[in-house]
């Protein structure tokens, strides 16, 4: 008990003062003000047929809670380690499924509730079947099915533990042997199994086995994280270590909320709604799915082996914040659409000719944007489906991109691809950007999808994929890119007034520069010393997305040039280093001109030009500004 931390002492707050302080306190006060309010319930005793157990101090107290982001939050003793007892039945569960899976732990263990004590002799009529994992019976029977070869059972227990918790784990070795000495009604429970068939090994062995399990040290602070991680769809919200693989977490969640506190269990769900396991060290392991895992520790039982305290900071924590797992937002669109929008106002990057936008604004509207965020779920992929359904009517072309999105659950899955399905029927088209995070769902995509499935997945990049959709209404409209000629230097808008003999001047002044697809032509940090008219082929402009993450392409596009068009003119105001990478897409022809080399007119023309090409990129931006807040 070395590392106890001092129990936090607040005045203790009275029923209403403490629901009060919930609306101004942060949940670090609130479990501060808890802890005080309960510290004083002196009901219950120490269990005392493990007598190693009896040299626990009544009152002890600790309380902490973990949330799937990993805050911990704690008051009281909430580092005092004790023996984790049957809380540990929860554990061993899922690593007996991880272990033989479910058929086969089925076969063994059932999973209904028996409403007796959890040393009873609960086993199903015939095969001896325990009742459940939850109580002594079917935990023996668990344990014993946890693998035993290269590694030993006991070494792969400690080591799960250790994923759950963060930490290395022992065992408290005299609560070991007190439970050893004494455990004969636990012996014969194991016999009986054995007499079953139900275990296969030694009942010896087995019982050995299950005491050490249940002799695990863990602190609240342990039991709060542990739970954090069931929470988090088994993964250790700190550490990031699979504790428990995500499709048996359904299963352990299962049996705690049926059966995770013995005889109290329908009590338990009804009072506080979170699955939970106790034990009879006076541990008490909470779990709201999705969202935080809660640790308590106080070891005066009631009389069905619950921790008093535990139940009570349990019964508080559901009550004052509305806790109960039954209380479940609405999964909408709402809370998945970000923000939708048509190409008519929200264009691509692509630098486009005035007959190219006109066409845009006039048609763009049958292109559609989603931006999706968040977790998709069944509610809330039906419900956005509907809405995109609906714009189907009217729209050619659907993007949705789900860079935001972090994590497809199975039915919106399996939603998104009939909706694909059915765009593909109509004959109009839909892409998935931003999925590359998305390991589930691009699979379930491409196996389904068969060959149609390369073009929803085409594009990574949402800018890219809308290029596309707008490329295609550009191209039906006729009024393709060819309608500038780049050649001629009118074309370009910092040209415009200037008499032919100064467009004479000016292509003298330059030099025609030929650059292979791929080619770079201007790098962030050159000197700015000249610009280019895009003649013919096509450039980008780009930076290195600074996005933290290594990602295969971070280069950013933030304009793709056409003929017609002009880069690196900005130096001519500041004649300082180039802010953006130019690089060649096509094989690209460019008059580069010398910002000197032009006589004084010429320039004062062409800074004129800017003036009002930037105004009116201003006005189109502030346009765009206003559309999408
Ligand atoms: N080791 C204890 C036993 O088997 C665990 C019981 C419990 O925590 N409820 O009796």
């Amino acid at each position: 008990m070395a590392d106890a931390e001092p129990s936090v002492t607040v005045a203790a707050a009275g029923g209403a003062g403490l629901a009060g302080a919930l609306a101004a306190a942060p949940l670090q006060d609130y479990l501060e003000q808890l802890h005080a309010a309960l510290a004083p319930i002196a009901d219950g005793a120490l269990a005392d047929y493990i007598p190693e157990l009896t040299r626990a101090d009544p009152a002890w107290f600790g309380i902490a809670l973990a949330t799937v982001d990993g805050h911990v939050y704690q008051a009281g003793d909430s580092r005092l380690p004790f023996t984790v007892q049957s809380i540990s039945k929860a554990i061993a569960y899922g690593l007996a499924l991880e272990d033989r899976g479910l058929d086969a732990v089925l076969a063994k263990i059932g999973v209904e509730p028996t409403g007796e004590a959890f040393n009873s002799i609960s086993l199903e009529p015939g095969t001896g079947r325990p009742l459940n994992p939850m109580i002594n019976a079917g935990a023996i029977a668990t344990t014993a099915l946890v693998r035993d070869d290269e590694t030993p059972a006991l070494e792969r227990l400690l080591a799960t533990f250790a994923r759950y918790a963060g930490r290395a784990m022992d065992i408290d070795e005299a609560v070991f042997a007190s439970e050893r000495e004494t455990g004969h009604r636990n012996r014969a429970i194991a016999h009986l199994l054995r007499g079953y068939g139900i275990l296969e090994c030694s009942p010896e062995v087995a019982t050995d086995l299950y005491f050490r399990q249940c002799s695990i040290r863990v602190t609240a602070r342990d039991l709060a994280l542990m739970g954090a991680c069931i929470a988090n769809g088994g993964v250790n919200p700190v550490t990031g270590v699979v504790a428990l693989r995500r499709r048996y977490v359904d299963k352990v969640l299962s049996v705690m909320s049926s059966c995770g506190m013995y005889d109290y269990s329908g009590g338990w769900v009804f009072n506080v709604g979170m699955p939970a396991k106790s034990g009879v060290g006076g541990g008490i392991m909470a779990v709201l799915p999705g969202q935080f895992g809660l640790g308590v520790f106080s070891p005066l039982l009631d009389a069905k082996g619950n921790s008093v305290r535990g139940i009570k900071a349990c019964e508080r924590i559901s009550q004052d914040f509305g806790l109960h797992m039954f209380n479940v937002a609405r999964a909408t669109s709402a809370t998945v659409l970000r923000r939708s929008y048509d190409c008519r106002r929200v264009r691509s990057r692509r630098e486009r000719s005035a007959a190219e936008r006109a066409v845009l604004a006039q048609q763009g509207g049958c292109v559609r944007v989603y931006e999706l965020q968040g977790e998709l779920v069944f509610g809330s992929a039906e419900s956005v489906e509907l809405t995109m359904l609906a714009d189907l009517a009217h729209a050619q072309a659907l993007v949705i991109d789900m860079k935001r999105v972090v994590a497809v659950g199975a039915a919106a899955a399996r939603l998104l691809l009939r909706l694909a399905e059915r765009v593909g029927d109509s004959g109009k088209r839909l892409y998935f950007t931003g999925t590359m995070h998305l390991y589930g769902f691009r699979r379930l995509l491409q196996k389904a999808g068969g060959a149609g499935s390369a073009e929803w997945l085409r594009f990574d990049d949402t800018d890219r994929a809308i290029e596309t959709c707008e490329q295609q209404i550009v191209d039906v409209a006729g009024v393709a890119a060819a309608t500038v000629d780049g050649d001629d230097l009118h074309a370009h808008y910092l040209c415009a007034g200037l008499a032919d003999a100064d467009l004479a001047a000016v292509r003298a002044a330059g030099s025609e520069r030929r650059y292979p697809p791929g080619a770079p032509v201007l790098a962030v940090g050159d000197a700015a010393q000249s610009f280019f008219f895009v003649l013919s082929g096509e450039a980008e402009a780009w930076l290195l997305a600074d996005t933290g993450v290594a990602r295969a392409d971070r280069r950013l596009r933030l304009t793709t040039l056409g003929p017609g068009t002009v880069f690196g003119e900005i130096g001519i105001l500041d004649r300082e280093q180039r802010t953006a990478n130019v690089s060649a897409v096509t094989a690209l022809t460019c008059l580069e001109v010398p910002f000197d080399a032009l006589d004084a007119g010429i320039r004062e023309r062409m800074l004129a030009n800017m003036a009002r090409h930037f105004a009116g990129m201003l006005r189109e931006n502030a346009e765009l500004v206003g559309h999408l807040a």
